[in-house]
């Protein structure tokens, strides 16, 4: 973008000259910039920001030790802590013998999902997929149930009209799907599952409290769809059986998408609050709805801010902190606060910035991957979603604030999945460290945004020491839950099977 002539002079007292910078490396010099009655101001945000969101060791070691003790808290009675730490009833994770045509749906935030695969067993194992995804329009999002519902009942019997090739059903046989669902639910089998409540944004009325699972299987008869559910799956349930189909080590799952949570193996008999769960593995898999965690985070007003304006206020105070709907509303919080100490984009407050969730995480993220001189990019980005015209000075300001909460972010998710690798390690001596341990990871935010990641890897680098952290490795795991989901469908077939 280029800069329009008032507005630039109008700002000009915020121009600097710079050599090349790198944003992440980029620490402001306020002492460098000429007067300017404001530039305390802004100063004093981004400080006070900085100072705030800050996640030395100390604050790391305290969430990962916290996130182990609520885990423990939410395993010993129902309601025990913040973390729900549901069971899955996925007792028996795929071997890859798996064969047959099954069928994938995943509903888990902005978009669904719908896949195919045909599975092959152990030599084969997957001869083939196709996947379709549609977006889900905003007004389904807060609409009623049986809309939701329908409207992808509707998706999923289009794209089963497209089945061919060298997809096969076996004779005699409905398809089968298996649903994953990532909202909390209160699961009662491997196939049903009341839903708790609407997370993510969705504020749709009349499922809370319903089997999800009845709510898809009426939806499908509605719309002449020949289909059944077979399994009930967590997203990331979905993603550890998927990745773990490939690689035995893989012992935990994350999501850090639109929302966030994360999965593991448990043994049955440590868990307290189902005495009665046997399975023949000895174990099963948790989900333990980290999304709701809120022990010793470092927060700001921002933060409470848009909790307080959110549709579930004081409720996933983790999502709200490190998952990729809510880390472009932040910054642009921030931002707003600047924008309103001082005229740092002009004297008047452009209405896109003024509106919540203008800006977005992918917005954020791309801001930070502009290396240029002028940047250029973070000027049209900031021009094109939040209608501020800006100064280099400015954007290197903007690129402050978002790296201050994507390293906030990635380095509290890191920690998150340190306290789960220690509660693990705590109740089966030797299964975690010392040995190849891999956590399965999916979802947006960490497929695509590089500094996020890195600032994941440091803090699980930091907190572990270099000898524990190079045998613990975080893999991306692309759409394993679709397929873990179809294994999952497999593995709980209503039809007699051999594998
Ligand atoms: P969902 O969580 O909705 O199931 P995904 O796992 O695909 O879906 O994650 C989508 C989320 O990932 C988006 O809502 C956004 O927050 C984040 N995201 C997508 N693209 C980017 C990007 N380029 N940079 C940062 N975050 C992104
Ligand atoms: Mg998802």
């Amino acid at each position: 973008m280029s800069m329009p002539a008032a507005s630039a002079a109008a700002i000009g007292s915020l121009c600097f000259p710079i050599s090349r910078i790198r944003p992440s490396s980029f620490r402001p010099r306020m002492t460098a910039i000429r007067s300017g009655a404001g530039v305390d101001t802004i100063n004093h945000v981004l400080t006070k920001l900085q100072k705030e969101c800050a996640t030395p060791l100390p604050v790391l070691r305290h969430v990962a030790d916290s996130m182990a003790n609520d885990m423990r808290a939410g395993l010993a009675v129902d309601g025990g802590s913040d973390l729900k730490m549901i069971l899955s009833y996925v007792d028996a994770l795929p071997t890859g013998n798996e064969k047959g045509l099954f069928y994938a749906l995943d509903l888990g935030g902005t978009n669904f999902r719908v896949l195919r695969v045909q599975l092959g067993g152990m030599d084969q194992r997957v001869i083939a997929t196709e996947a379709e995804q549609v977006s889900i329009p905003q007004e389904l999002m807060s609409g009623t149930s049986e809309e939701l519902f329908d409207f992808i009942a509707s998706g999923l019997a289009k794209f089963a009209e497209k089945e061919s090739g060298e997809f096969q059903l076996s004779q005699g046989r409905n398809r089968e799907l298996g649903f994953t669902f990532s909202f909390p639910v209160k699961q009662t089998s491997i196939d049903s599952g009341i839903l708790i409540k609407w997370t993510k944004g969705f504020a749709v009325s009349g499922t809370a409290g319903k089997d999800v699972v009845a709510c898809l299987n009426e939806a499908m008869k509605r719309q002449g769809l020949a289909m059944q559910v077979s399994a009930l799956v967590n997203d990331t349930v979905g993603t550890l059986a998927g990745a773990k189909y490939w690689d035995n080590d893989v012992m935990v799952a994350v999501i850090l998408g639109t929302g966030t949570n994360a999965c593991y193996v448990e043994r049955t008999d440590a868990i307290p609050k189902s005495p009665g769960k046997k399975s023949q593995s000895g174990t099963t898999i948790i989900n333990t709805e980290w999304g709701a965690f809120s022990t010793g985070l470092p927060l700001t007003e921002f933060d409470r801010g848009m909790d307080a304006e959110s549709i579930n206020p004081g409720e996933q105070i983790f999502e709200k902190t490190i998952s990729g709907m809510y880390l472009g509303e932040i910054v642009r919080r921030v931002v707003l606060k600047m924008a309103e100490a001082e005229s740092l984009f002009g004297n008047s407050i452009p209405e896109k910035l003024q509106t919540p969730f203008s800006l977005r995480t992918p917005h954020i993220c791309a801001m930070q991957q502009d290396t240029s001189n002028d940047l250029d990019a973070v000027g049209s980005i900031l021009f094109n979603e939040a209608g501020i015209e800006s100064n280099v000075r400015a954007r290197q300001i903007v690129l402050e604030v978002c790296d201050t909460i994507a390293k906030r972010g990635g380095r509290l998710a890191g920690a998150g999945i340190v306290g789960i690798l220690q509660k693990m390690e705590h109740d089966m001596k030797g299964v975690i460290f010392g040995k190849r341990t891999v956590v399965a990871m999916d979802g947006g935010l960490y497929e695509n945004y590089p500094q996020y990641r890195s600032y994941l890897q440091d803090a699980v680098t930091e907190l572990l020491g270099p000898a524990l952290s190079e045998k613990i490795v975080i893999e991306h795991s692309k759409d394993g839950s679709g397929i873990g989901a179809a294994l999952l469908a497999a593995a709980n077939s209503k039809y007699k099977h051999d594998f």
